[in-house]
């Protein structure tokens, strides 16, 4: 049947593209559904942003990832995975949504997108845990001067900007906005600020430095606050950490305070979930990223292994697991 396929792979960022290759080499039959475009969650990055990771962790091939600098920037691994889709011909349609999944591993699995239905032996979650961005949840966060999403500075210039967070993505906007001449505030929680601990989400000290040096500088102020309590048209109220009520002169607000992954189809097979570090996670064998449910693989950013590096990693140990069970399952018996 031409809708049927040995692997269907839900996702095109890097654990999904790793999963095609992986899946291409072992002689399977697979499709990679992606509800936006090739590597999306990359695509909509900041602009001219450089990645933490060096190339050896984030490049589908050993040597392929030639950047200017030491480290690429997010046009430089776009580009990377866009011609790796194009150089191995990999079988992707971007644009399509999976909406439901019904079945199980004995019947197959039946895959209904916003354009189509296909049968799959097993599935591969590569869905990653940037669905739905945190909310504040405070009066005034659906004014359209409120993002929840950073993408460039330029067009804040001499404006008055508030970002409230304490990972590295609200670290890199103030002091983007900073630099580029935005009158900007950075709220975030005492214990962000203090923690110097990587293992425990610390902002990078690439990151850290150059934003001290705004400060030092007056250019960029930090509160440390308790909560925002209003956003109004042309101010924000918040609460500082010591009780104080204070009234920022406000033209623009990124809440950038993380996301979460939306486990809707996964929880109606019966997949179970635990809480991660960050966020809730599909539990599965951590060998085999089976989940619970048998046939319903999971990779990527939004089960314990977070990065790019694992992304890729996972799927080349994976699929060739998942490609060898399907041939003992399908050798006629004689
Ligand atoms: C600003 C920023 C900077 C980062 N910097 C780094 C870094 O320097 N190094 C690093 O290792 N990590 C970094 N990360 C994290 C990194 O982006 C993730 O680890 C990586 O994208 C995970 O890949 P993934 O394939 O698991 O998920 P994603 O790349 O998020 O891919 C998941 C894909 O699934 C698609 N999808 C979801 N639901 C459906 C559906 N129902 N139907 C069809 N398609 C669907 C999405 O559209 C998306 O394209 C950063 C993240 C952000 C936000």
């Amino acid at each position: 049947m031409l809708n049927s396929f040995d692997l269907v792979i839900i996702g095109a960022g890097p654990a999904g593209l790793s999963a095609a290759d992986a899946a291409q080499r072992e002689g399977l039959s697979y499709l990679v559904i992606e509800k936006g475009t090739i590597a999306d969650t990359i695509r909509k990055y900041p602009v001219g942003r450089t990645m933490f990771s060096t190339p050896n962790e984030i490049e589908m091939s050993e040597g392929s990832l030639k950047p200017v600098r030491e480290k690429p920037t997010r046009e430089e691994l776009l580009s990377h995975y866009i011609h790796f889709v194009l150089d191995n011909d990999l079988n992707i349609n971007t644009a399509e949504k999976v909406e439901v999944l019904t079945g199980n591993i004995d019947s197959g699995f039946s895959v209904l997108t916003d354009r189509d239905q296909y049968v799959a032996s097993r599935v591969l979650f590569a869905i990653g845990a940037m669905e739905y961005p945190r909310h504040l949840n405070v009066f005034g966060e659906d004014l359209s001067k409120v993002h929840h999403h950073f993408v460039e500075p330029y067009a804040y210039v001499r404006k008055e900007a508030l970002v409230v967070g304490g990972g590295n993505s609200a670290a890199e906007a103030a002091l983007a906005l900073s630099q580029e001449g935005a009158r900007t505030t950075m709220a975030i929680f005492r214990e962000d600020w203090e923690n110097r601990d990587p293992k425990a989400g610390a902002m990078k000290h690439w990151v850290r430095t150059p934003l001290e040096a705004e400060i030092a500088a007056g250019r960029l102020n930090v509160i440390l606050y308790k909560q925002v309590d209003e956003i109004l048209e042309t101010e924000v109220r918040l609460t500082t950490e010591t009780g104080e009520s204070v009234v920022l002169p406000n033209d623009v607000v990124f809440v950038l305070i993380g996301s979460d992954a939306d486990l809707t189809i996964l929880k109606s097979l019966g997949v179970g979930t635990e809480l991660g570090k960050v966020s809730e996670v599909p539990v599965y064998d951590p060998e085999t990223f089976e989940t619970n449910v048998r046939g319903i693989y999971v990779a990527g950013h939004f089960t314990h292994a977070r990065h790019i590096k694992a992304a890729i990693d996972v799927p080349r140990r994976i699929v060739p697991l998942i490609a060898r069970e399907l041939r003992v399952s399908q050798t006629p018996v004689v």
